[in-house]
């Protein structure tokens, strides 16, 4: 006779076409029982009218029925739609929470969020940055506050950290409370519990915009920090290269997935071309051509734009005066990306 063990192995076979998770490790499968009737098991969709709800649970019962001669019963619970977490005080008074975020490392989030905040304030919003990169800080660098020593202020009987501040920019980050290298050997729930209390307790005021320079990859830390926070959405950061582009789809992913749920606003496709400065009008497709935006037309988000691959992005970033900050040529492309978002969170959002 089957065991429930058996049925539990068959329905990992079971995937929600939105998520791409099987149901047992998506957390679908509520129960199994097996008795004198036959086989009852229950499904909780754990959020209201999921559309995918029938389809799973039929190719469930198939595949159930396909492995033993009982009678196979399904049972689908629909939850209420997840309540949003409170937002702690720290980030009480932010209007709209942007996570930046890649498939990998290296591809230039960290850049695309400094010179993002930094248009956002050109256009007179109170921009901040939470760097939560626990694999490669680079906020702190990028913005020239390495030096930074956070201290801590008490609010409303709570102490909470004052955040750094460059060009009117606020800046907490991951970088200045370990040592380089020391996130490497973090494990997951420590890593998870230092974000979630530099989320929760830097005391950010009143700001119209906090982006946080995501670390890289989908894996608990990631699905944590979106969890933890009432995030307005998403900007995906790529470069053309297939291997990136294959990570980001996995990374739009992770925000789709319930329980986690937030809008994607778009892909920017960042290292999208290189030119050189004696050849203004020539463009090479180092890392290929299109291939964020191919992509983003592919999952129905959003492109928001590219941003070439310029030597004087790279300088600034290591003087700590991001390229957006002045008015150079390469500082349009940003301004262009910022636009776009500023009217899809004002319109959408
Ligand atoms: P990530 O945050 O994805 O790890 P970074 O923003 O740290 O990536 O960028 C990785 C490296 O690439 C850095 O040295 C940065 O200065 C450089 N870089 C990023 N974007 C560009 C660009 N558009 N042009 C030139 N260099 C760039």
């Amino acid at each position: 006779m089957i065991t429930k063990e058996e049925i539990v192995e068959i329905l990992k076979g079971v995937t929600h076409p939105e998520t791409g998770q099987n149901i047992v490790e998506g957390g679908i499968l509520q129960d199994v029982e097996i008795g004198m009737e036959g086989v009852v098991i229950t499904l909780n969709f754990r959020r209201k009218r999921d559309p995918f709800a029938k389809s799973v649970a039929t190719r469930a019962k198939m595949a159930v029925d396909a492995a033993c001669d009982l009678e196979v019963q399904i049972i689908s619970k629909e939850g209420e739609d997840a309540p949003k977490p409170r937002q702690h005080e720290g980030v009480a008074r932010v209007k709209n929470i942007i996570a930046v975020a890649s498939g990998k490392g290296g591809v230039g989030k960290s850049t695309v969020t400094a010179n993002i905040a930094v248009e956002l304030h050109k256009l007179g919003y109170c921009v901040g940055v939470l760097d939560a990169d626990i694999y490669g800080p680079s906020q702190p660098k990028l913005f020239g506050v390495e030096d930074y020593a956070p201290w801590a202020e008490k609010y409303e009987g709570l102490d909470y950290i004052i955040p750094a501040e460059s060009n009117g920019i606020k800046i907490n980050s991951i970088g200045f409370y370990i040592n380089p290298g020391d996130a490497l050997i973090w494990r997951g729930p420590m890593a998870t519990n230092a974000l979630k209390q530099l989320i929760n307790q830097t005391l950010w005021g009143e700001l119209d915009f906090l982006l946080i320079d995501m670390p890289p990859g989908t894996g608990d830390v990631q699905i944590a920090v979106a969890e933890n926070l009432h995030l307005t959405g998403a900007l995906i950061v790529s470069t053309p290269q297939q291997v990136a582009v294959a990570d980001v789809v996995r990374g739009m992913k992770m925000f789709r997935t319930q329980g986690v749920e937030v809008p994607v606003l778009g892909v920017v496709e960042n290292m999208a071309f290189f030119t050189p400065a004696e050849l203004p009008n020539n463009r090479y497709y180092i890392f290929g051509r299109g291939g964020a935006r191919i992509m983003a037309e592919n999952e129905d988000v959003d492109f928001l734009g590219e941003i070439p691959l310029i030597q004087s992005i790279a300088e600034n970033s290591d003087n700590g005066t991001p390229v957006a900050l002045g008015s150079a040529e390469e500082e349009k492309y940003y301004a262009e990306v910022c636009r776009k978002i500023v009217e899809k969170v004002i319109k959408e959002c």
